[in-house]
């Protein structure tokens, strides 16, 4: 079998668990298995790279920061391939560009426009395991690139893609997919399997088990993996194309995305094409704008609205600065912020044909005494803004009364 396995931050943290990693390379290899393996940088080091760079300056350039954070996932790729050779088994590293990865020209967060697998397979007939820098590539022109925070998982499905690997692992500090993020719900249980869709809802919505983008490759290319745990042998969650079966569950997960801020604008004159502006201006400074509610306040004087949405928290700084350089041209009156909101979702594919789910849902926030912010819905999600401080209590009563 072709398998590629990825190894997260915490699985590399140091030697002890890169020499962990090269033994259960070394079980594949014993198998028969051909193995490509993908690291992401040692848990903490990319962050830390992060810290340098701001200590500097506080918001560095994009192409430098690409520079500087590559060099994590290569310290890793090196190390692992030390470590299998003290097995002595034959292995090779290569960084994102050796491995033929390229992206477009978006430093910080590029996108994966064509993989060559070819130096990949040459080294695989060799013999030897390879071994990729995760969360890494390189523009066509030869500049360094960075695939977006959680990248390597991009990495190892784009991968297994591209050399049409028979099996693509995750491996994690997990044991799998949960139905809520085990370390905030301790009552979380592991999913056998999880749609496409439900995992990309999940990861867009919190869940920092699989970076959101990694989800969407494997869905647009077919790539069926597995998330499971480096540290054991348990079955892992299955992750793949929707099956009729998995209707049958109302709400597969809850997930909680703490990293979101609230942005209201206090009496927003009320006529056609001020929306617009808004944030087309917010669009054009490159800022995510998430949940959108709108109040028609009906006082006297001219008619206006309470106009709330939601942004990426480190996005914030630029928001407040577009919309401070906005707010005389278009007459509005105060801007409020605020970080202190927790954005606390239910994803299943089941309540496309279930009805009464967000009506259980807010009835168990109202049992447990929290209100309800903001409300967005889609096919097989819905999510609710709460105050920061009450998220984990309503995450896990939510969880307790659709999962428990
Ligand atoms: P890696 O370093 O291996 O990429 P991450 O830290 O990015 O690992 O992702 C694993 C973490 O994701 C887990 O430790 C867990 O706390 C968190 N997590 C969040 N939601 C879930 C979920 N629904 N199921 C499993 N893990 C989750
Ligand atoms: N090292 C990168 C990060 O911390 C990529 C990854 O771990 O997947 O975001
Ligand atoms: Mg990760």
């Amino acid at each position: 079998m072709l398998i590629v396995q990825k190894y997260g931050g915490s699985s590399v943290a140091n030697t002890d668990r890169i020499k962990h990693v090269a033994s259960r390379v070394a079980q594949c290899r014993a198998r028969g298995d051909r193995v490509v393996v993908v690291v992401s940088a040692m848990s903490g080091v990319t962050d830390n790279l992060i810290k340098l760079a701001r200590e500097i300056m506080p918001l560095p350039n994009e192409r430098e920061m690409d520079m500087l954070l590559a060099t994590g996932e290569q310290t890793t790729i090196a190390l692992t391939a030390i470590a299998l050779h003290s097995l002595g088994i034959p292995a090779v590293s290569l960084t994102g560009a050796q491995a033929g990865i390229v992206t477009d020209g978006v430093h910080t967060k590029a996108r994966i426009q064509n993989i060559t697998p070819r130096k990949i397979h040459e080294l695989l007939n060799q013999g030897q395991v390879v071994i990729v820098a995760g969360f890494q590539g390189q523009t066509r022109e030869g500049q360094v690139t960075t695939l977006g925070r959680g990248g390597s998982d991009l990495t190892a499905i784009a991968l297994a893609a591209a050399i049409k690997a028979d099996l693509c692992q995750i491996c994690t500090d997990v044991d799998g997919v949960y139905t809520a993020d085990p370390r905030l719900v301790p009552d979380a249980k592991k999913l056998e399997e999880i749609s496409y869709d439900e995992m990309l809802e999940l990861a867009s919505l919190g869940a920092k088990v699989m970076q959101s983008r990694s989800v969407e490759f494997a869905k647009k290319f077919g790539v069926v993996f597995e998330v499971r745990s480096s540290l054991n042998d348990h079955p892992g969650t299955i992750v793949k194309e929707e099956t009729k079966n998995m209707e049958a569950v109302v709400v597969r997960g809850v997930s909680l995305d703490k990293n979101q801020a609230k942005v209201t604008l206090v009496g927003v004159p009320d006529k056609p094409g001020v929306a617009a502006r808004i944030f087309k201006a917010i669009g054009d400074a490159g800022v995510n704008v998430d949940m959108i509610v709108q109040n028609i306040s009906h006082g006297s004087g001219a008619p206006a609205t309470d106009l709330s949405f939601t942004v990426d928290k480190p996005d914030l700084p630029r928001a407040q600065k577009t919309l401070d350089a906005l707010k005389p041209d278009i007459g509005f009156g105060r801007i409020l912020a605020t970080e202190k909101i927790g954005k606390l979702s239910i994803v299943g594919v089941g309540m496309k044909s279930h009805t009464g789910v967000a009506g259980r849902m807010f009835d168990t926030l109202a049992r447990e005494g929290v209100n309800i912010d903001m409300i967005s819905t889609s096919e097989i999600k819905i999510s609710v803004v709460v105050d920061l401080g009450k998220a984990e209590q309503a995450m896990r009563a939510v969880h307790a009364a659709f999962l428990g």
